[in-house]
């Protein structure tokens, strides 16, 4: 990649009049999270049907343990990286308004955003799929599979979304909204191949803005949506690039 084009991207973030980030699983792999597709990803070592809702409700006991492992052993020692926090800092300094990620790791709120749309959920609450209540997944003890419902015994589920499950509507609405309001995108460390999720930087781009894309390799945004290609990995080129905006 040229300096060019991330002096380039840079000043089209420096301009916009309101910014979004767009992230997915290639800006946790650095904090040591697996991602669900590619070689080596969750998908390569467990059957995804183990994550569709229905399988979930009629074989908890088996499915369980596989989300322990997965998804709740050893997350409090899982930190932010350079590029959670340079989106923190864009936010700090009024450069970006919201990111809506994908992960449902809660990075970006330990990083320091406060703007964090989920659209898959999150792990650190957990829902009774009995009496609909939330519960903070830390007050939950996984010593015993499947942990019952503290309010009425039924079965917990990770708030997160599995197969044959809708996005949070009010979720999906807000950052839909926002994304055709912004005239800017930020997508990092996503290929944009899950839907509906997939296509707020194409509502961004259809919206007339800018689409800024920093990914490993090129994806379906690359030729199609991104106006700036930003080759390499989350953790190196987002601090790079938050630094040209902010010193720039
Ligand atoms: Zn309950």
């Amino acid at each position: 990649m040229s300096n060019h084009a991330l002096e380039n991207a840079a000043e089209a973030l420096r301009n916009a009049r309101c910014a979004i980030a767009f992230t997915g699983a290639g800006i946790s792999v650095e904090s040591g999270i697996p991602p669900f597709r590619g070689p080596g990803g969750i998908w390569s070592k467990y059957d995804p049907e183990l994550f569709d809702k229905g399988y979930f409700k009629r074989h908890p006991a088996e499915v369980w343990p596989v989300l322990r492992k997965i998804f709740y052993s050893g997350m409090e020692r899982v930190k932010p990286n350079a590029a959670h926090l340079a989106l923190a800092e864009l936010e700090a300094a009024g450069r970006i308004a919201a990111v809506v990620t994908q992960n449902v790791d809660g990075l970006h709120q330990k990083a320091g955003s406060s703007v964090v749309y989920e659209y898959h959920g999150a792990l650190r609450r957990m829902q009774c799929m009995e009496c609909r209540a939330f519960f903070d997944s830390d007050g939950i003890d996984l010593e015993v599979l499947p942990p019952p419902c503290p309010a009425c015994g039924g079965l917990l589920k990770p708030d997160v979304v599995f197969f044959n499950e809708g996005v949070p509507e009010d979720v999906h609405r807000a950052a839909t909204d926002l994304a055709r309001r912004s005239d800017c995108c930020l997508v990092v460390g996503t290929g944009g191949q899950v839907a509906p999720a997939g296509r707020i930087p194409i509502l961004v781009k259809n919206a007339g803005g800018t689409v800024i894309e920093i990914n490993r390799q090129d994806s379906l945004y690359t030729y199609n949506t991104s106006d700036y290609f930003l080759e390499g990995k989350a953790g190196d080129m987002l601090p790079r690039l938050a630094r040209a905006v902010l010193e720039g």
